[in-house]
């Protein structure tokens, strides 16, 4: 199973000789960012075979609709459910299936565990221990690299995930203008009940952007970036990002999508 992020990149890497006839899958929500589309296809190059991508038919606006225009959220991700979960378990019918993901030995979280029994979950990287530094010497060994994006967001997964952390959305602001409007166009404002629908909590896209909060968030991210290169002098940069952006509270992952 890949999500387009560096650790199942690394674990198709590390499962290539181990597993042959392994099935290389991707569920595609379509709302991904182009630099996971381009790193999917540079690691076919590396695979040597094609990577198998499955989509829901209806999509992402389609199922907005469905729920009343409430975003989904972290209590409500019925995005992963609805668009990467199903389609992957269609895709499997009642074959038996071993599904590979590349969740770390370092990491706590848990992978997504199927309802169906006919999928087995195997994290080879757990069991073989291998942690993030494995990860890094696998994509630099293979030249396949990290993708595009990592030097301002660590995780795969939609352009307008909800579990991107403040500095990653200046990021996509950054980066593309365009898709931060797009994940603007999302949000909403109930004037009768007051609600607000927003991506980011407690924030919207729109107070995000603003110039002063922009450089606040920016700030405090170079602060930190700061304090853990000299907390471990020898950590190379993208390390230190990522344990910048990891250590921001208002974040987690999700098992299905970002790894
Ligand atoms: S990446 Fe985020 S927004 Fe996209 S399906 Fe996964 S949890 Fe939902």
């Amino acid at each position: 199973m890949l999500s387009g992020g560096k650790d199942s990149t690394a674990l198709a890497i590390y499962m290539r000789e181990r597993v042959p006839n392994m099935e290389y899958v991707f569920c595609d929500t379509d709302k991904e960012l182009p630099e996971t589309y381009e790193y999917l296809t540079k690691l076919e190059y590396f695979l040597g075979k094609p990577i198998i991508r499955l989509k829901d038919d209806r999509g992402f606006d389609h199922w907005l609709e469905v729920f009343g225009g409430y975003l989904p959220s972290s209590n409500m991700r019925w995005c992963t459910r609805l668009l990467k979960m199903k389609p992957f378990e269609r895709f499997i019918g009642e074959a038996q299936v071993r599904m590979y993901v590349g969740i770390r030995a370092d990491e706590d979280r848990t992978a997504y565990e199927s309802t169906k029994p006919n999928i087995q979950t195997i994290l080879p990287f757990k069991e073989d221990g291998l942690t993030i530094h494995d990860v890094h010497r696998i994509l630099e060994e293979s030249g396949v690299g990290l993708p595009e994006y990592y030097s301002w967001r660590t995780r795969s997964g939609c352009y307008f995930c909800f579990f991107q952390r403040r500095g990653e959305w200046v990021g996509l602001l950054e980066k593309h203008p365009d898709l931060y409007e797009a994940s603007k166009a999302y949000e909403k404002f109930d004037a009768t009940t007051g609600k607000r629908f927003t991506w980011a909590q407690r924030e919207s896209l729109d107070e995000l952007a603003k110039p002063e909060r922009v450089a606040e968030i920016k700030k405090r991210q170079e602060e930190a970036l700061e304090r853990e290169k000299k907390k471990r002098t020898n950590l190379p940069l993208v390390e230190a990002l990522e344990e910048v952006l990891n250590d921001e509270d208002d974040s987690q992952a999700c098992g299905f999508c970002n790894f």
